[in-house]
């Protein structure tokens, strides 16, 4: 596989009344050509702001501070505004979710199809009714023909967000970026989405990035897994290790918290307690008021990411426990 995203150290930041807050405190992972990557945690733990900083597409108060950020081996984050417009909706891709999609009610599906086909391609105007009446019918919407000459309020939610995923596609992107593409829709339609996205990564070999707070969803679509918490990375692994083996109390509260995997509908509620304010100040690990494990260490000194294989890390200090005691054991039979 070949590496597409490669996001090393990065720290997006907030200028607010308080003075500058960081979102995103210092996020590494990478995405490769037909891997899906699901990004997790509950709502305002910085899932959403990494996805916006590799977009560049942060609020006007929000920057990045540290960090790179490379696609196809290009650093991103020093490009200008003009050169980001032409990667979006070519190389990469996005999808947010359905209320906050932008199909615009005033223009037709087929001229929304049509727009990223003119800026990012030379196709002929025979060329390019072609291609949109195509990318309809790979995101499965029958009489394709017909839909290009209706207006978004003639179509169905689950439909109108298939039109957003053919507008995606419309360039072959490298990478898509789907920010809780499903959130809003109703469990059959989002089933049926989330597999268009699974074949259309198998088809087209894209790399996906999808955020969500559903670990019915990640169950579903994830090859790895990336868990955040306040800003942090707290463990990443592949979708078997997490599910299977899940190392960071946080991880394990969120599955606790699904009491079946199957049911799609199943959110991160449980855990008690709540996700620190960007404001407050928590010294140590920053999952230490919720942790059910938390020891005096944990509120002195921030935890470093621990490997435990190849694939998969946990920031926590009990994996310092679980080497010490191995080491132990190990010096104790050599
Ligand atoms: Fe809990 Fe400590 Fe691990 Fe943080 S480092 S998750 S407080 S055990
Ligand atoms: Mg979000």
């Amino acid at each position: 596989e070949k590496q597409l995203l490669n996001v090393h150290n990065l720290v997006t930041s907030f200028r607010t009344a308080e003075g500058r807050l960081s979102a995103v405190r210092g996020v590494s992972f990478s995405v490769d050509q037909q891997e899906t990557l699901c990004i997790v945690g509950e709502s305002g733990c910085g899932k959403s702001i990494t996805t916006l900083s590799v977009l560049q597409l942060l609020p006007s108060n929000g920057e990045i501070t540290a960090g790179s950020i490379t696609f196809k081996g290009e650093e991103l984050t020093t490009k200008k505004e003009e050169q980001m417009r032409k990667l979006r909706g070519n190389d990469i891709s996005m999808i947010f979710q359905e209320p906050m999609t932008a199909l615009n009610p005033v223009f037709t599906i087929g001229y929304q199809l049509k727009e990223p086909l003119k800026l990012h391609t030379k196709l002929n105007k025979t060329e390019t009714r072609n291609r949109a009446i195509e990318l309809l019918q790979q995101v499965g919407i029958p009489n394709s023909e017909k839909r290009l000459k209706q207006y978004p309020h003639e179509l169905s939610g689950g439909m109108r967000q298939r039109v957003m995923i053919a507008i995606a596609l419309a360039c072959n992107p490298a990478l898509l970026i789907a920010d809780e593409p499903t959130t809003a829709l109703d469990v059959t339609i989002q089933a049926q989405i989330l597999d268009l996205i699974d074949d259309l990564k198998a088809e087209l070999g894209m790399g996906v990035v999808m955020v969500t707070h559903d670990m019915g969803v990640v169950a579903e679509v994830a090859d790895r897994v990336m868990v955040m918490y306040a800003g942090n990375v707290v463990e990443t692994g592949t979708v078997e290790e997490i599910f299977s083996n899940p190392q960071h109390p946080y991880t394990q509260g969120l599955l606790a918290s699904v009491p079946n995997v199957d049911d799609a509908s199943q959110k991160l509620e449980a855990i008690p307690g709540s996700l620190p304010n960007l404001s407050e100040k928590i010294e140590g690990c920053r999952f230490h008021p919720r942790c059910p494990y938390a020891m005096e260490k944990c509120m002195e000194q921030e935890p470093p990411s621990f490997k435990i294989s190849d694939h998969h890390q946990s920031k926590c200090w009990l994996q310092e426990e679980e080497v010490n005691s191995h080491d132990r054991k190990h010096r104790a039979y050599s």
